[in-house]
């Protein structure tokens, strides 16, 4: 076992990467862990993940690098293409300094629920669904937080790992600024893989930016974005004609992906929105991790990375012999910089694809990024 962490009990608020992630770093280290989810069945929705090579390192550090890389797919680098396929550039993965890792990665989220879900269980973590807080009581000792269902129970922290629209955030600091409509709506949908798609693929200098990750032996998904200023409504049954609308102009893999396109296609709209906390991401026993602190519009494809390395980092600082305000202040200083970079570079580079920047300009702000994210945590 881990070296043990200065709490003994924590409730986890949200199942979704960042909780379980926690959950895993904390169980690791012998302390007693719960979470709550109010869903009652979990379902992952938004088709894939794409995962960089930061995120595999902090896989790797959780102990289910081996079970992603035996269900997901791993490659290395970002094809750039143009708008019929051909290439432009390519952007290799930065080498880590700590670790030796795919360069990148992708998964289905279902799938990469199911890794962190079933690691979490085996190190005896309880996973209630079902449930939220209906109170909660700061004192020095224990944040006592009333269920739901009416159980109540003193807990040394409480992490909130509750998404983008979490409640404990609006809970714990009514003043944050509210979450951000980005202008953008992005296109999901997950297809057979031909083996010609082996890495990341961009597809850039149209209308819209198009790209395709691997997401397994068999599969990958394709995310659109389209510059969207009114935020439509988008009706499920014309979906699929609407995207192959938007696939239109494009050549090469992508001509085949529109011909495939049908009422049948499982199409996963949802428009972008973005918000960072800023530094201060704890208020007495409480601590906020992944989108509920800072949730990121996806092109760098880091959000649910970032929440990963939210829940090992937290471990950590729990993990040194220090007061736990300390370790709360350290989580913050190591998690800032790091979380900021990701939510404002994406949100730069959704600014140049609305302006119609080249794609070199595109992918500088992107070939920057992963390399600053490739530096030790
Ligand atoms: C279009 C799009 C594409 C993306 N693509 C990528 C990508 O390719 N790679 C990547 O790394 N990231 C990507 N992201 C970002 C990633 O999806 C998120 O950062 C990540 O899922 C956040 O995880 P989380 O655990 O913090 O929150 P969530 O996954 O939202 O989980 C929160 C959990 O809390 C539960 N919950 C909410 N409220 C309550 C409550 N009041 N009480 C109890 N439970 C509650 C929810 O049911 C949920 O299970 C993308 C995001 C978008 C929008």
């Amino acid at each position: 076992m881990l070296k043990p962490a200065a709490v003994a009990r924590v409730l986890i608020v949200g199942s979704g990467v960042a909780g379980l992630s926690a959950a895993i770093a904390l169980a690791r280290r012998g302390v007693h862990v719960e979470v709550i989810d109010h869903v009652r069945q979990w379902q992952a929705t938004g088709a894939g993940l794409t995962l960089g090579a930061a995120t595999l390192r902090a896989l790797q550090q959780l102990g289910v690098l081996e079970e992603l890389m035996r269900l997901g797919h791993t490659h290395a680098g970002i094809q750039v293409c143009d708008v019929q396929g051909q290439p432009l550039r390519f952007i290799a993965s930065p080498p880590l300094p700590d670790a030796q890792v795919p360069g990148a990665g992708g998964i289905l989220r279902s799938v990469l629920h199911d890794i962190l879900f079933a690691e979490a269980q085996r190190l005896g973590v309880a996973v209630h669904l079902g449930l939220s807080v209906d109170h909660l009581e700061q004192r020095e000792d224990a944040v006592q937080v009333r269920l739901t269902n009416g159980r109540t129970q003193d807990w040394d922290l409480l992490v909130g790992a509750d998404g983008l629209a979490s409640a404990l955030r609006a809970r714990l600091f009514p003043q944050a600024a509210p979450v951000r409509f980005t202008g953008q709506g992005c296109w999901r949908v997950v297809l057979p893989r031909p083996e010609a798609i082996a890495h990341r693929h961009f597809f850039l200098g149209g209308p819209c930016k198009v790209g395709l990750t691997p997401v397994s032996n068999e599969e990958m998904y394709l995310f659109l974005l389209e510059h969207v200023p009114h935020n439509p409504w988008r009706d499920p049954a014309t979906q699929h004609a609407e995207l192959a609308q938007l696939l239109a102009p494009y050549g090469g893999p992508l001509a085949e992906v529109r011909a495939q396109l049908g009422p049948q296609s499982a199409i996963v709209y949802r428009p972008l929105e973005s918000h960072f906390l800023g530094e201060r991401l704890h208020a007495g026993r409480v601590v906020l991790i992944g989108d509920a602190a800072h949730a990121t519009t996806p092109q760098l494809a880091a959000g649910a990375g970032m929440g990963i390395e939210d829940g090992l980092v937290l471990g950590e600082e729990l993990a040194r012999s220090q007061p736990l305000p300390d370790a709360l202040d350290a989580f913050m200083r190591r998690r800032h910089e790091r979380c900021r970079l990701v939510v404002e570079n994406s949100l730069r580079i959704g600014e140049l694809e609305v302006q119609g920047a080249s794609p070199q300009a595109q992918t500088d702000v992107v070939d920057a990024s992963l390399r600053a994210l490739a530096q030790p945590i």
